[in-house]
This record gives structure tokens, C-alpha cells and sequence, in this order.
């Protein structure tokens, strides 16, 4: 249990919470994460999606739809449970993500029959969901999106085509939110919505399986839409404001990857750590080394920065600062926090030497694995520093 001096921007409520989360994973996520590693097992990942959503902890960013018994939930919490999750395994933490910037969207934005209809199976756990930004031409640069949202007036439908890549959940979502172009005459990055789209869709398909380093068990995809019809009230808010949704969806969503990158980052150092205090070399414990010594300290500081990013961010979003004003408090949380979780995992592994990269000592080749994907989901480290310096150099515009 972490004490109050390493996590103090949390109270006691926040505190309580994470005890419960913990047991909670501990018990429902523990048990299948070999299988998720092992047996690549997406299975396992929806049998604890399905358990989080039964027990509420996917309400918690929507209050209105909270029943459990926290006074503020919010943002620190959903953090909080991201972390937890990452430290046990990462590639079911994904899950939690991505299920929320589907949630968020549909709750914010949707009309209500449409809220009505995949909103309360998302965040109850029954059904998964996935989010369609990311195209081959179209990566960090969104304004170079091909996926184009046509209205039809005579059958009153959006016509969606495009190829998305990289999707998390292609082809298990059971709902999928795609950005695309609108307006094609707009500036570039402009003119863009977000549609919804339920799988089974007639037109949706998913030509592509990727196989990675790590993150086992999850499934991540390409999505093809080719004259995929859908109905009028589909579109999230108004036609246009794709731009905003996807940055607001942003916001939140890297302070719950901070969560992800602090859960790694404490995996890979209570490894580190334990190595530490027990291999001996040249008549001396290693962690006595001092040049292990310093690692132990460095990946120790690193991870105490993290955290308070982390929750800086995750309290100003449940404080409401939003928009703008988050943008550079949230980026400083993704970049710290993921760049801290690669930076654990791999001193882990030289920490354990030959073991930390054999299957047969423990999680830390597993953890070294899953940790690079962490500072390019979502946003990568480059895209970050061009946020936050953005904010401190406003006269200036970078060539980018
Ligand atoms: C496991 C996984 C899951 C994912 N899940 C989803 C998902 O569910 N939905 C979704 O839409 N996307 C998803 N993505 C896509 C992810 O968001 C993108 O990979 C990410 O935004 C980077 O885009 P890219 O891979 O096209 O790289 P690029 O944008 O092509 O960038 C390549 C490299 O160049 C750097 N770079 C780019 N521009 C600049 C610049 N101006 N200056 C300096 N450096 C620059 C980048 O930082 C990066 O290091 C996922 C990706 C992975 C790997």
C-alpha cells in the first residue's frame, strides 16, 4: 500500500477507493492475466470488462449515472483504476481506456435514444466499444483524415467510407465512434464528426489483425467502411464538431494513461527492488551497488513525478478545467507518466540481468514489452512536448 507522503494529492475518500479497486482487481484480474499474456486470451479481457462494468467502476466519470459510494467521483478515480489495473496487467488496462472514450462522447454529445441505446451496455460491462481516428495517411496529423461522412437527403442516412488502422477492439467492439470529414471544403483539421456505428453494420469490415511486442489479449485492428449507412441521429453532436469532441476525449483520456504508465512504471520497479535486496554480487547485495544504488533512486523520483502530474491533472478535470486550460496539464501527466513506465521497465530488466529477460523470472521482459506502446497510444511524447511548449511560447507557431 502506497503511503500518504508518495500519493498526497489524494484524500482519504480517493484513498479508500483505490484499497477497494485493488481488492477488486486483485480478485477478478489477477487470476486471468496469465491467460490474457499467455494464451493472448480476449476472452479473459471481456470477462473482467464485464465484471468492472457489472460493479459500476465504468460510471465513474458520469455522475448521473453513478451509484456507488463515492461523494466526487470522477476522473481521479477512473485514474486510480487504471493504475491498479496497469500494475496487474496492461493490455486489460487498455480496455478500461478505450471504454470510456467511447462512453464519454455517446454521454456528452449523443442524442438520447442513441444515448439510451449503447451507452448504458458500455459503461455496464455487456458490451464493448471502440474509437476510429487513426487512418495509414493519418496518424499524429488528424488533418490529413480520408474518411469521408456524407449526408444522404433522399434515405435521411450518413454514408461512412474510409479505412481506420490501429483501432483497439476491431472486429470484438460491439459499437464503434469514427471521425471523418464532413466538410471537405474546411481548413484542414476542421470539418470534421463523429459518427457512431454499431458492428454488423452492413459494409463494416475488419481486414486486419496486428500482431505487436506486447499488450497480449488485446485485439487492435483495422476497420474498413465502405458505403456503411447509418442513421441521421448517429452523429454526435452537431455535424462539424468532431474536432472539439476528439479533443475533449483527449483531455481525459491521457490522465487515465498517466494511470497506465504509473501502474507499469510501480510493477517494473517492486521487481527492481525485490532484486535488488536479494541478488548477490561481489560480496555484496546488489541494490548496494552503487551504481544500482542510483537506478533504484532514479526510477524512484521518476515515478513520484509521475504521480503527482498524474493526479494534478486528473483533480483539475473534476475540478472543471477543461478544455484549453488541460491541455498542457494532461500532456505533462501522458509524457512523464509513460516515458517513466518505459523508462522502469527497461531498468528492471537490466536490474534482473538474464533473468529479466527470460519468460521463466516473473513479469519484467512482459513489462518491458507492453511498456513502449505507452508513450505512442493516445498521442505520442513528440506531440505532447508540442503541446506543452505551445502553451509557454504562444507568440510562436512551430513548424511542425
Ligand atoms: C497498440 C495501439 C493501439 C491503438 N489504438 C488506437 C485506437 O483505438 N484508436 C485510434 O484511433 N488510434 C489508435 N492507435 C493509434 C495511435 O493513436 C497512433 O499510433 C499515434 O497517434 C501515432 O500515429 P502514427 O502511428 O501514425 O505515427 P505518426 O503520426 O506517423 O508518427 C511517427 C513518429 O513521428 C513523430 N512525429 C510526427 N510528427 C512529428 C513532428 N511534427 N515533429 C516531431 N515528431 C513527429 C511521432 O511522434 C512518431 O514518433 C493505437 C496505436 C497502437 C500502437
Amino acid at each position: 500500500m502506497m503511503n500518504h507522503l508518495q500519493d498526497f494529492i489524494l484524500d482519504d475518500e480517493d484513498r479508500r477507493f483505490r484499497a477497494e479497486a485493488r481488492a477488486f482487481l486483485v480478485r477478478e484480474l489477477e487470476p486471468r492475466a496469465s491467460s490474457i499474456e499467455n494464451e493472448d486470451s480476449w476472452d479473459s479481457v471481456k470477462a473482467v470488462v464485464r465484471a468492472l462494468g457489472e460493479a459500476g467502476y465504468l460510471t465513474l466519470m458520469f455522475r448521473d449515472l453513478y451509484r456507488g459510494w463515492l461523494t466526487k467521483p470522477g476522473l481521479t478515480h477512473a485514474t486510480i483504476l487504471s493504475e491498479e489495473a496497469a500494475a496487474i496487467n496492461y493490455a486489460f488496462e487498455t480496455t478500461i481506456g478505450t471504454a470510456l472514450s467511447c462512453a464519454y462522447p455517446l454521454h456528452r454529445y449523443a442524442t438520447q435514444p442513441v444515448r439510451e441505446r449503447y451507452l448504458g451496455d458500455i459503461v455496464g460491462g455487456r458490451s464493448v466499444g471502440a474509437i476510429g481516428v487513426t487512418e495509414p495517411a493519418a496518424g499524429s496529423d488528424i488533418s490529413r483524415l480520408q474518411t469521408r461522412i456524407t449526408f444522404d437527403e433522399a434515405s435521411q442516412e450518413w454514408v461512412v467510407n474510409g479505412l481506420k488502422r490501429y483501432i483497439s477492439n476491431a472486429g470484438v467492439a460491439d459499437v464503434y465512434i469514427v471521425y471523418g470529414v464532413t466538410d471537405p471544403a474546411a481548413p484542414p483539421g476542421k470539418g470534421l464528426s463523429a459518427v457512431v456505428v454499431p458492428s454488423g453494420t452492413p459494409g463494416l469490415t475488419f481486414p486486419r489483425r496486428y500482431t505487436f511486442m506486447g499488450r497480449r489479449g488485446c485485439v487492435v485492428g483495422e476497420v474498413e467502411m465502405k458505403d456503411v449507412r447509418i442513421p441521421r441521429d448517429h452523429v454526435l453532436g452537431e455535424p462539424g464538431q468532431g474536432t472539439r469532441i476528439m479533443v475533449s476525449m483527449f483531455n481525459f483520456e491521457r490522465a487515465i494513461l498517466g494511470g497506465s504508465g504509473l501502474g507499469v512504471a510501480r510493477a517494473a520497479f517492486k521487481i527492481a527492488q525485490e532484486h535488488a535486496q536479494t541478488r548477490e554480487a561481489f560480496g555484496q547485495k546488489l541494490g548496494a551497488k552503487q551504481l544500482v544504488w542510483s537506478t533504484i533512486a532514479e526510477m524512484s523520483w521518476r515515478i513520484d513525478a509521475a504521480e503527482l502530474l498524474t493526479y494534478r491533472a486528473a483533480k483539475l478535470y473534476d475540478a472543471g478545467i477543461v478544455g484549453k486550460e488541460l491541455a498542457k496539464p494532461a500532456a505533462m501527466a501522458k509524457l512523464v507518466a509513460t516515458e517513466t513506465a518505459v523508462f522502469c521497465a527497461d531498468k528492471a530488466v537490466q536490474i534482473l540481468g538474464g533473468d529479466g529477460i527470460t519468460k521463466e523470472y516473473g513479469r519484467a521482459e512482459q513489462l518491458y514489452r507492453d511498456a513502449r506502446a505507452l508513450p505512442i497510444v493516445g498521442g505520442t511524447s513528440d506531440m505532447a512536448r508540442y503541446l506543452i511548449a505551445s502553451t509557454d511560447l504562444p507568440t510562436l507557431k512551430p513548424t511542425l
